[in-house]
């Protein structure tokens, strides 16, 4: 069974149990930017619950254009005010450099990306620096940040303070 099967099977049983709709604004007034990583389970680690709060995720939850894009819809539009950052221990980009990926997808494709992977190798560091681009930017209406980053082996999240 390939797994889109699974997962639309799965959606039969979440539907059954449906709680019903809830209004497009966050009610946690949060957005949360944090890496696609398979272990974080950004809800419950969180203590979040349905319509709580945006979650914004991409390799590294990194600080791009786009995630820039969905914070500024997200505090403009739908009333966030607070953004947390989590990235995490074992990070894929922490196993890569950003030519070294570059080259890979290159000699696989015959096309190099023309992003940068954003690849790190100190994660605290990683967290200062999304919080560094946060609070440069020109479009959002809060800069009230709290970097994190979560530990893969024990569950714990510690707070990387900026500098
Ligand atoms: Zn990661």
């Amino acid at each position: 069974m390939a797994e889109y099967e699974r997962m639309l099977d799965a959606n039969e049983e979440w539907a059954r149990d449906f709680p019903g709709a809830l209004p497009v604004a966050p009610a946690r007034k949060v957005a949360v930017v944090a890496c696609m990583d398979s272990r974080m389970p950004l809800f419950p680690l969180l203590g979040l619950a349905v319509g709580d709060a945006h979650v914004i995720r991409n390799a590294g939850g990194v600080v791009t254009d786009d995630t820039i894009r969905s914070l500024t819809i997200s505090q403009h539009l739908l009333g966030t005010r607070e953004i947390v950052l989590v990235h995490h221990t074992d990070c894929g980009l922490q196993k890569t450099d950003d030519a070294s990926f570059a080259d890979l997808v290159e000699e696989a494709t015959g096309a190099r990306p023309p992003w940068p992977a954003q690849a790190f190798t100190d994660v605290d560091e990683d967290v200062r620096e999304s919080i560094r681009k946060l609070r440069a930017s020109p479009f959002l209406l809060s800069k009230d940040v709290c970097g994190t980053v979560y530990d893969v082996t024990t569950g714990r999240l510690h707070r990387v303070e900026a500098d």
